[in-house]
């Protein structure tokens, strides 16, 4: 058996975190390390390691993260700028193997080193 991720033991409540929003397929939670002002991960309970390992029958959950995402970022406050992110792969820089999408907010834009 494939061992549960740090994001299924929270949802689980084997480890304790701020959860800011949950519903029957997703929940979102204050990232333990900050990267901007407001950083929320929004993770869907079925453990979806990478994007990349999404399958057909996903598609909706995927379109209820994108819709969830504006909802919270919403209710943080930052429903007029914010950014998503999603790391695939060790390569971009994932590091929990359990499929999320960042939600950035109240940061300034346009100066990370893309550009964006
Ligand atoms: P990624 O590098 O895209 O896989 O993002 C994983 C994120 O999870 C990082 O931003 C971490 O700071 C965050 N993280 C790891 N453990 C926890 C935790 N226990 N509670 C909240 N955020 C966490």
């Amino acid at each position: 058996m494939t061992e549960k991720s740090i994001f299924s033991r929270i949802i689980d409540g084997e480890i304790p975190s701020e959860i800011v929003y949950q519903d029957e397929l997703c929940f979102a939670i204050k990232d333990i390390a900050p990267k901007a002002p407001t950083h929320l991960l929004l993770i869907p309970k079925k453990p979806i390691p990478r994007l990349i390992d999404a399958e057909a029958d996903d598609q909706a959950l995927l379109g209820h993260l994108m819709a969830t995402a504006g909802k919270v970022a919403q209710a943080a406050g930052i429903g007029d700028a914010f950014r998503l992110i999603v790391n695939n792969g060790a390569g971009a820089g994932q590091t929990v193997f359990h499929l999320h999408l960042h939600i950035l907010g109240n940061m300034i834009m346009g100066e990370d080193s893309l550009g964006f």
